[in-house]
């Protein structure tokens, strides 16, 4: 394909993008979770306009775009009053959850640096459950990360992060509530632990950040998590998330410039000018900045509320209907608006209920260790939980009455990956199927015909191969927890 020889009608191209539109996921219908965030049609209205209206401004320059400037600075001061900031607390818009915290783990790298400049090395220490993000930042910027235990709970293991630090740790790190399970780990009692230490700490609240708050505030007990733990020196959370932005926007936000200056860049001998970047990206687009202006004001306390209410009745019916279908239950204990459930022992094959569900029209969220489906409900939920529950036990019993649904589909593809106890293995599978996507000509691969050694180590061996993973996982997994 090229760019065609003589531009195309406006009318004409919207109407081809609308219809290219219809193949996506109906994420409005209610049937997705975790990568939309649905405020209803007049709210989706006013993120379009606000983010029209500055889709060409570039905050590169905060001197030439000072509206967008402005905005970034109201933004990240509501967002320092909603978590319990100091008057000295500051912070910046970046792009999102993962702009946020590379821009965190870089900062807490220089600051270690400059603080202890015979150290190499630099580790940070974090549950298992942490986002991938950090193994990006850690990947990308040479540090180690010490992986702590959780508990049944799903809550990170205290003395577990005490043990993990040494005279290499720059940072902590918790999240409030960690993605999978929707589990707010032990922020005080970790908090204790960093001023002990004379170690910061970062909150990961990337999707918390801005429901909890209204969840507190709607009575449900929170356990702190936010600027009132002493211990805390920074807090990421996702305006695109619970902030019912459009896409594109987070905040990271410090206890002080003491703690943000670190994330500041300045090249001073470009030919083109001196250089000055507060966060990871250089052109910072303006219609993400502006659209989640507008979501804080259009919204305002009540709208928050209003959807955060709708959230936890959603959330709690499906909380309270996963129990009561025979063979599953709740994994983690998540109070709040994110839900897992997996199989209780014995229980039917959870990717086999995967697929049901899918066949019936939901997006569904898979997950390993333990296998489970996660739901990150929104306002958009309420109306679908009970047909999400029924749904469900539909699925599951048509599971349990046919127990080899478990080996067709993708489901025996995810049950192995998640099993394999090679990782280096899974990972050459996966980057392989992101080589056939990126291929010249591609566009989406079908993942179950991949040419894998994942795919192809279930081509020759089966089911009868997860009895020997099954053992060696239960071995190292013994070995792990002594
Ligand atoms: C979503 C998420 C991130 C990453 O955010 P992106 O916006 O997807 O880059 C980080 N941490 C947690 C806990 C998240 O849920």
């Amino acid at each position: 394909m090229k760019i065609p020889a003589k531009g195309r009608a406006p009318d004409e191209l919207l109407g081809e993008l609308a219809s290219m539109k219809q193949a996506d996921a109906d994420w409005k219908g209610g049937r997705v979770f975790s990568l939309v965030y649905h405020a209803g049609d007049d709210h989706t209205r006013l993120l379009e306009r606000a983010h029209a209206l500055y889709a060409s401004g570039n905050l590169l320059n905060p001197m030439a775009f000072q509206s967008l400037r402005r905005m970034e600075a109201e933004i990240t001061q509501m967002t320092a009053a909603l978590f319990h900031g100091p008057p000295e607390a500051v912070g910046a818009v970046t792009s999102g959850g993962t702009e946020s915290l590379l821009v965190a783990v870089a900062a807490y790298r220089d600051r270690a640096r400059k603080q202890r400049r015979w150290m190499r090395s630099p580790e940070i220490v974090l549950p298992r459950t942490a986002h991938p993000a950090f193994d990006k930042a850690a990947h990308y910027f040479g540090i180690r990360l010490r992986k702590v235990e959780v508990d049944a709970g799903q809550r990170v293991d205290v003395a577990g992060v005490e043990r993990a630090i040494n005279a290499r740790t720059i940072a902590l790190v918790v999240s409030a509530p960690q993605y999978p399970h929707g589990v707010i780990d032990p922020v005080e009692e970790v908090g204790m632990i960093a001023e002990r230490h004379g170690l910061p700490l970062h909150v990961d609240a990337c999707i918390g950040g801005f429901a909890l708050p209204w969840v507190e505030r709607l009575g449900r007990p929170v356990p702190r998590w936010d600027f009132r733990v002493p211990g805390v020196t920074s807090i990421s959370a996702d305006l695109h998330k619970y902030g019912y932005a459009g896409k594109g926007a987070s905040v990271l936000m410090w206890r002080s410039m003491a703690d943000m200056k670190h994330q500041f860049f300045v090249a001073t001998d470009f030919p083109g000018g001196i250089y000055a970047s507060p966060t990871l990206i250089g052109t910072r687009p303006g219609g993400p900045i502006a659209a989640a202006w507008a979501a804080f004001q259009g919204l305002g306390e009540d709208g928050f509320l209003r959807l955060t209410q709708l959230t936890l009745d959603a959330a709690d019916r499906v909380r309270a209907g996963i129990p009561q279908i025979p063979g599953l239950r709740l994994i983690g204990d998540s109070f709040g608006t994110i839900v897992a459930w997996g199989a209780a022992p014995g229980g039917p094959d959870v990717y086999a209920i995967a697929d049901r569900l899918e066949a019936r029209g939901w997006s569904v969220d898979r997950m390993q260790h333990p296998a489970a489906i996660h739901l990150t409900c929104t306002a958009n939920h309420a109306a679908i939980a009970d047909q999400y529950v029924a749904d469900v036990a539909a699925c599951a019993a048509e599971v349990v009455a046919n127990p080899t649904l478990g080996r067709s589909g993708t489901a025996p593809m995810y049950g192995m990956i998640a099993k394999v106890p090679v990782r280096a293995m899974v990972k050459r599978s996966v980057m392989k199927v992101l080589e056939t996507m990126y291929a010249p000509g591609a566009i989406v691969p079908d993942v179950t015909s991949a040419d894998d050694p994942v795919s192809k180590l279930l081509e020759r061996y089966g089911p009868q191969v997860d009895a020997v993973f099954d053992k060696v996982n239960a071995l190292r997994e013994r070995l792990r927890r002594r």
